[in-house]
């Protein structure tokens, strides 16, 4: 099964890649792809939230109480939005530019808002689909990793589309009460936090899976995805009372970087960055940045390794410049690691990973080497 994947291009591009490389870490018969294009939306129309009560509330059904208060916005909100038809089309120009076939499926993810406020839905073709990519920290609070919950929606559409004829049949068998199964329809939409949580289909469902004679490997996949997601959320939860850090692992020869309890999710660090960063996990006894120069022949060879960069006298450039004292490169360097360290473990952990040390003293990652594995 193939599914494609289209970025709206207001959605940022790492966010995108994020939610990608997440899907493609669990193996299986599904393959995802991204598209070529980025789709772009204009004609947008316009409306305004009064209250927090109806920017919860998933249209046309009537809205549940809501306890717990979150101030991720005020209100009232106005937000730009598009009916569902617009976003469908746009799925099917991506059919057209780049030749996908009728069978595969397809994925527009889009910050932008939908007239029902739903966080996906799924056309009449049953192949295409939309995303909502956006406000997830409204749900989740502001320190969520937004890959997660926008991986989990794309694989419940797909279970959705094996289980179901249609979006007709879909919405006659969604549950109108929550029980944390994947196709309750949360009409407060701060339910879906629960459905994450169990990752699962209640009995009344699998009775369908397993009537549709579903193929095992596509649904395991499918589970496992569904199952890393929760164990990431609450390995993050648990992870603020008892402040343990994800285990690190670096892999074969490119040691590509994996917070393995973080559900498999990867560092992507670019070629400097990530010279810098495995230098100073080698080196827990800490380096003050003046000194770099003096392990040139270490960074060097970290850095040849993972580099693009052919031409010896392009390579020795760089390094130099990564060395220089009075260059600013290691600083940008530096706060590069730092933003997208955040991105991935969350402030609350962050302190473990990240470079530190005093202003002109040695630098150094806290982090106990024992979460350290190296696998060749
Ligand atoms: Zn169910």
């Amino acid at each position: 099964m193939n599914v494609h994947l289209i970025r709206s291009s207001e959605l940022s591009v790492e966010t995108f890649a994020n939610v990608l490389n997440l899907l493609k870490s669990f193996r299986g018969p599904i393959e995802y792809h991204s598209g070529e294009s980025e789709a772009t939306l204009n004609e947008l129309l316009t409306r305004t939230w009064e209250t927090e009560k109806d920017f919860q509330r998933k249209m046309p059904f009537p809205q549940f109480s809501i306890s717990e208060k979150r101030s991720f916005f005020s209100f009232p909100r106005e937000e730009n939005y598009q009916n569902w038809q617009y976003f469908f089309e746009k799925c099917y120009e991506a059919r057209e530019d780049w030749f996908i076939p009728s069978t595969d499926h397809v994925f527009l993810l889009t910050d932008l808002a939908n007239e029902r406020n739903w966080f996906g839905a799924m056309g009449p073709s049953g192949r295409d689909y939309f995303i909502h990519t956006a406000d997830w920290g409204h749900y989740f609070g502001s320190q969520v990793d937004i890959r997660f919950p926008i991986a989990y929606e794309i694989s419940m559409w797909i279970v959705r589309h094996l289980m179901f004829s249609d979006t007709e049949n879909y919405v006659q068998h969604v549950h109108q009460d929550t029980r944390g199964c994947g196709n309750d329809f949360c009409r407060n939409k701060k339910d879906i936090i629960l459905k994450m949580r169990t990752a699962d289909l209640c009995s009344d469902c699998m009775e369908i899976v397993e009537k549709r004679k579903i193929s095992p490997l596509l649904l395991s996949q499918l589970f496992d995805t569904m199952d890393g997601i929760r164990n990431n959320l609450s390995f993050r939860e648990r992870g603020k009372v008892i402040q343990q850090p994800s285990k690190l692992e670096l892999r074969g020869y490119q040691q590509r970087i994996f917070f393995t309890d973080f559900g498999d999710l990867e560092l992507r660090l670019n070629p400097k960055e990530k010279t810098i960063y495995l230098f100073y996990l080698r080196h827990p006894e800490g380096v003050p940045l003046v000194l770099l120069q003096d392990y040139r022949d270490e960074i060097g060879m970290l850095y040849r390794r993972y580099t693009n960069q052919s031409e010896p006298s392009e390579i020795a450039q760089s390094i130099d410049r990564m060395l220089d004292p009075r260059d600013n490169d290691i600083n940008v360097i530096l706060s590069r690691i730092k933003k997208k360290l955040k991105n991935t473990v969350g402030e609350s952990l962050l302190p473990y990973y990240q470079i530190e040390g005093e202003h002109g003293g040695a630098k150094r990652i806290t982090l106990d080497r024992e979460f350290v594995k190296w696998v060749e």
